[in-house]
């Protein structure tokens, strides 16, 4: 049987997406996003050589890059040696894509704010200062009419915000964050998200908005979009962190222990005596900095946080955090898996011609079955906590990881994607009408952003892949060492080093970025690997633009200002 929601998702949004699916031509890629006045797919600019030495190629950065790298660090956490790939380049394989870093397209995201009566009617806005990720936290917290601590970067966005002195407090603000949903994606699929350009339109959205650091990943952006700074100062730079002489998860065991800044739910909670609702339903720990630190911290209590594993259950840290039990048994998963697999008018089984509907729960995870199934989620748990019941401001923080799964399984410029936006945005509209029943019109606010873009798919986009087995292996063959006993951990650009490894080895991190530094693609073909014919000419190219120890990022910032 059928569920009450997924006879209303029906009702809404069935014929939506059948005839958004029975047409064979997905949209034209690569039409850019209107009055966008940026043009930032990446091209690939040959060269042969480094800019210089370590330091000198990376004080010869863009300024933007390092900034944001800059922005990202923080020398208790980082990894010890930082690198950036030469754009296009990123971390991966052929058919495996990632987007850490800090260039243009994976760092535009959309930003935008509707809610009647709170959020001014502006549309589209350009603003003369640079917007970041860190700029929401502080609009948020004017919104709640709290305010951040200390010195932290963000900024409000009050060009967005009604004046004060007629604008009372909303009853719910909910924060959608599109994983991965940055503009290169955006303006890849531009009419996937008619909901979203609705309320850009109709609210404020500000142009030209940023992440604001590297590297480019969703713990790390989550938490500056939370604590209203960047990794510098919160400290969750990546996936992992330095923790003393480990290396840890950002969000180990579920903890907030690494998070080193309060975030406007943690100070408006605590002012308003815990009497707000505040929740977060996601897909991993990663996004629980949107939220933060629940009862961790003295005087707050257990907000409700909770996420689904790829194993299919549910789970959070029953020490600072709450997971109803209700929350866990919201039928309609299996309903809305033969739901978007009709949506082709096929009841063939496949999604977008996939076979990941009925193989695995971590399949069905990258389909919009789950988005539709999230957003049933959050509006039980919206509904029966009683959200919007007072004058108290609830806040509920929500993230579709769909939208970046779909992107790394199989890449931005496929039909998935496009799919995959259709459903979270027509999603945006089912909450919005449940504000609307439940709360009332207008007594809420929408936020909606991304916490990073994608990366197009190499062969397109003359990107190489940079493979971190290969190069692991020669940093091994070069220094006569073992590359699992001197790297601790190893990402996208960043290499947390056992520093007795190195003792031993009379090595030191210079050598390590030197390296890196004046290595060529033709190092990074693996054994039996061929290389495919746009690479053939290409083979002395050097991957990375920028490779050093992290500790000298103040010297080549210094280095960098100097040169302008
Ligand atoms: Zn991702």
């Amino acid at each position: 049987m059928p569920t009450r929601r997924l006879v209303a998702w029906i009702a809404i949004f069935g014929l939506l997406a059948l005839t958004a699916c029975t047409s064979d031509e997905p949209d034209q890629p690569l039409e850019p996003f209107a009055g966008s006045n940026r043009q930032d797919v990446p091209t690939v600019e040959r060269v042969s050589e480094p800019e210089g030495n370590w330091f000198e190629s990376s004080c010869a950065l863009d300024m933007n890059l390092l900034r944001r790298v800059r922005a990202g660090i923080n020398p208790d956490r980082s990894p010890h040696i930082t690198v950036v790939p030469r754009e296009p380049n990123y971390y991966g394989g052929f058919s495996a894509f990632t987007h850490s870093g800090p260039w243009d397209y994976v760092q535009r995201v959309p930003l935008a704010f509707y809610g009647p009566g709170f959020i001014r009617p502006r549309g589209p806005l350009k603003l003369n200062r640079l917007v970041t990720l860190a700029d929401v936290a502080p609009t948020l917290a004017e919104l709640v009419g709290t305010e951040l601590p200390g010195r932290r970067p963000g900024r409000a966005i009050t060009e967005t915000l009604v004046d004060d002195s007629r604008r009372g407090q909303p009853k719910v603000i909910v924060q959608v964050v599109w994983d991965g949903g940055g503009m290169n994606v955006l303006e890849q699929w531009p009419n996937a998200w008619p909901n979203l350009e609705r309320i850009m339109a109709e609210g404020t959205s500000i142009r030209d908005v940023e992440v604001g650091s590297s590297p480019s990943v969703t713990p790390a952006v989550h938490a500056t979009i939370g604590t209203g700074s960047f990794p510098k100062q919160h400290e969750i730079v990546d996936i992992p962190v330095r923790d003393g002489d480990e290396v840890t998860g950002s969000y180990a065991d579920g903890s907030p222990s690494n998070l080193a800044l309060t975030t406007v739910a943690d100070i408006y909670d605590q002012q308003v005596g815990n009497e707000a609702e505040i929740g977060l339903f996601s897909y991993k720990q990663w996004h629980w900095g949107l939220v933060g630190h629940g009862s961790y911290l003295e005087g707050g209590d257990k907000d409700i946080v909770f996420m689904n594993t790829p194993s299919g259950t549910f789970e959070t840290n029953p020490l600072f955090y709450e997971m109803p039990e209700y929350a866990t048994r919201v039928p309609g998963l299996e309903d809305y898996a033969r739901l978007v697999d009709r949506a082709d008018g096929r009841a063939d089984g496949l999604w977008v011609g996939n076979d990941v509907l009925e193989t695995s729960a971590a399949d069905l995870r990258d389909t919009a079955a789950w988005t539709l199934y999230q957003t049933d989620i959050a509006i039980e748990v919206m509904e029966r906590q009683g959200f919007g019941d007072d004058d108290i401001t609830d806040l509920f923080f929500l993230n579709y990881k769909q939208v970046d799964g779909v992107g790394h399984r199989w890449n931005m410029l496929e039909p998935e994607v496009q799919e995959i936006v259709r459903y979270a945005d027509a999603d945006l509209e089912r909450l919005m009408s449940w504000l609307d029943r439940n709360v009332g019109e207008r007594e809420w606010v929408l936020m909606l952003t991304a916490d990073h873009g994608q990366g197009p798919d190499p062969l397109r986009s003359g990107a190489w892949p940079i493979q971190q087995g290969p190069l692991l292996d020669d940093v091994g063959s070069e220094f006569d060492v073992d590359p699992d006993s001197l790297f601790q951990v190893e990402r996208p650009g960043a290499y947390w080093v056992d520093r007795q490894v190195l003792e031993e080895k009379s090595m030191t991190l210079e050598d390590i970025a030197a390296f890196m530094n004046d290595y060529r693609l033709e190092d990074n073909v693996s054994d039996n690997q061929d290389v495919p014919e746009p690479y053939k000419d290409r083979l002395r190219e050097p991957l990375f633009s920028a490779a050093f120890p992290t500790s000298a990022i103040g010297r080549i910032w210094g280095c960098a200002k100097r040169q302008g």
